[in-house]
């Protein structure tokens, strides 16, 4: 792993499809706050958007630490990066559906009901403790991928009828990945 922080680097990490085991395992709490997560969070944001997401959560590049970055487009186009360590939901208000989408899960997207709003702890990628609110698109995204380090995916919120046209796809998805592909 050290060896490879040559100048050149391809950085962008290898996004873990659903059907493999990794995404549905539990994470353990990040206690190391070192260059090498530094480097791990500038690596999983160069992947999130090389691949047009807006979240992406470490089981999803393989690694079972609790640990997630964002990355909220604003209305001027620019995009808000952020790093969360070791985070954890304390408070939420209301309820509200939005459509989601996952990395790991390419092709399907649903609605999905959860918390409008939540309040956040979390550590920064120096260890530094925080607590917020969040509302919006902000709080779904880290609601959506908190789950990834509890092992859950959006489709397991799916109501029956959506579940039952989606799964002809969810289940190719899977055989795909059971016969190695990536
Ligand atoms: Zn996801």
């Amino acid at each position: 792993m050290s060896d490879e922080s040559a100048p050149g680097r391809d950085m962008t990490l290898n996004i873990h499809i659903l059907g493999d085991p990794v995404l549905r395992q539990r994470t353990r709490a990040v206690e190391t706050f070192d260059e090498g997560l530094q480097t791990l969070v500038h690596d999983m944001y160069e992947t999130m958007l090389e691949a047009d997401g807006i979240g992406l959560a470490a089981p999803q590049i393989g690694i079972e630490q609790r640990l997630l970055v964002v990355g909220i487009p604003l209305d001027d186009d620019s995009v808000k990066l952020a790093a969360f360590v070791n985070p954890e939901i304390v408070a939420t208000r209301d309820r509200c559906t939005m459509e989601e989408g996952c990395l790991s899960i390419p092709g399907i997207r649903a609605d999905v009901e959860r918390p409008s709003r939540i309040q956040l702890k979390w550590q920064d990628i120096d260890g530094s403790e925080r607590k917020a609110w969040f509302e919006d698109l902000e709080a779904r995204v880290l609601q959506h991928e908190i789950d990834h380090l509890d092992g859950k995916l959006f489709i397991d919120y799916l109501k029956p009828e959506d579940r039952a046209a989606l799964q002809p796809a969810i289940t190719r998805l899977q055989e795909l990945q059971g016969r190695g592909g990536k």
